[in-house]
């Protein structure tokens, strides 16, 4: 298992509830890249139609079952959530949202739609609200700490992978530390692919975000996002009509707020024009944070593929390199569902039925041999 990001610890976690002999092995250690810096909405509401919300249905269903096993018991925490706009384009933005939940009829509703009395304490530029029942939060450096936490899986860190050779029977790995023969390998390096598979069309998207203090009074029941949230999902960042910004409620009586999404590089250096608009924004419409104070502010990077859907699956030209990669803003959401079918390929074992074709729709197969022949080099 080559990274120790919430993909790869949902995978190992269930390679070893399996039974299968399983290691970890991270370039610096658990969460230190996208899974300890983002928010952590496991939210369908935010996913484009089609296979990312059919997927993040069953993955937000899947959650509620490792939660309720206990294993995300203290990581997953269920609450709703409060889509607003102020100004026209985030008006359409949620018309298109409540048609298509909709649409999914699924565990994910829109509960009420109207003004800014639905949530008592919105600012006064809110125009519209759309309640949506039956999501939740997960932050990201807890899950992959809880589902790490499994008998059997072994951790090696820091240790940095270079260069994957896979043959018939296995794999050999060159590490920083010399070289090990695996029978099969997950990469599910994040951003950090692109040193492994240079050619491959996934590229760096920043996100600010910020925490404040546990402050007294005017708490938030659940989340409170911005519609240009939604708009940021599938057009260019650059062109929105005001931040992104999303008021989450952490169960510390502190908020998280965030995240914007750069186009800039990989940087997870913070940006303080783009924090200083989010945090304006979110004082604006949730005027109770003017008694809170920022206490951390930082950035984090997703890995962003050129057609919006993660890579998963068996590698066309080597079976025994497993991708799981470019999850974008979607990790934390997909992870509880990605590691377990994750483990099911590295198994030899069949997929979940009803989901066969949204997986299949993954498939590191869908771009040309060559984005991926940079890597057996090494
Ligand atoms: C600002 C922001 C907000 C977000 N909000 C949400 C949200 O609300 N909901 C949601 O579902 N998702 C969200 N995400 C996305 C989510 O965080 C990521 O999709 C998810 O964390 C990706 O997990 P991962 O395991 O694939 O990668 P990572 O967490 O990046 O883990 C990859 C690991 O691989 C290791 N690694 C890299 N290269 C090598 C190498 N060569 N050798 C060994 N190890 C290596 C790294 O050290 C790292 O630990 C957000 C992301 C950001 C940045």
């Amino acid at each position: 298992m080559l990274g120790a990001g919430v993909i790869g610890a949902a995978t190992a976690h269930h390679l070893a509830r399996s039974g299968a002999r399983v290691t970890v092995i991270d370039a610096t250690g658990p969460s230190a890249g996208a899974s300890g810096a983002s928010d952590g909405a496991v939210s369908v509401a935010s996913k484009k139609p089609g296979t990312l919300a059919r997927l993040a249905t069953a993955s937000l269903l899947y959650t509620r079952q490792l939660a309720a096993e206990g294993v995300l018991a203290r990581a997953f925490v269920p609450r709703p959530a409060w889509y607003f706009a102020t100004l026209d384009a985030e008006e359409h933005a949620l018309d298109a949202l409540v048609a298509k939940l909709r649409a999914i009829d699924g565990p994910v509703q829109a509960c009420a739609d109207g003004g800014a009395a639905l949530l008592p304490g919105t600012g006064a530029g809110v125009r519209r609200l759309v309640k949506i029942s039956g999501e939740g939060h997960m932050t990201g450096y807890a899950a992959t700490a809880a589902l790490l936490d499994h008998p059997g899986i072994m951790r090696r860190w820091p240790d940095q992978v270079r260069a994957i050779n896979p043959d018939a029977s296995g794999v050999t790995l060159t590490l920083a530390s010399g070289r090990l023969r695996v029978r099969t390998v997950v990469v599910a390096t994040g951003l950090g692919t692109l040193s492994l598979f240079p050619g491959l069309p996934m590229r760096p998207r920043a996100g600010q975000l910020f925490v404040t203090d546990r402050g007294q009074g005017g708490h938030l029941p659940g989340a409170l996002t911005a519609a240009s949230y939604l708009i940021a999902k599938t057009e260019d960042p650059a062109r929105l009509p005001e931040p992104p910004v999303v008021i989450d409620p952490l169960t510390t009586g502190q908020y998280l707020i965030g995240s914007s999404r750069e186009d800039h590089g990989d940087s997870s250096r913070v940006d303080f024009a783009t924090m200083i608009a989010l945090i304006r924004r979110a004082a604006t419409v949730w005027p109770a944070l003017g008694e809170r104070r920022v206490i951390r502010a930082f950035a984090g990077v997703r890995a962003a593929t050129a057609d919006g859907l993660p890579i998963v699956g068996h590698m066309p030209d080597a079976p025994n390199v497993i991708m799981a990669t470019g999850f974008e803003g979607d990790g934390i959401c997909l992870s509880a569902l990605i590691g377990r079918e994750v483990a099911k390929m590295a198994l030899g074992d069949a997929p979940d039925g009803a989901l066969a074709d949204d997986l299949s729709a993954l498939s590191p197969a869908r771009f040309a041999p060559e984005t991926w022949r940079d890597a057996w080099a090494g």
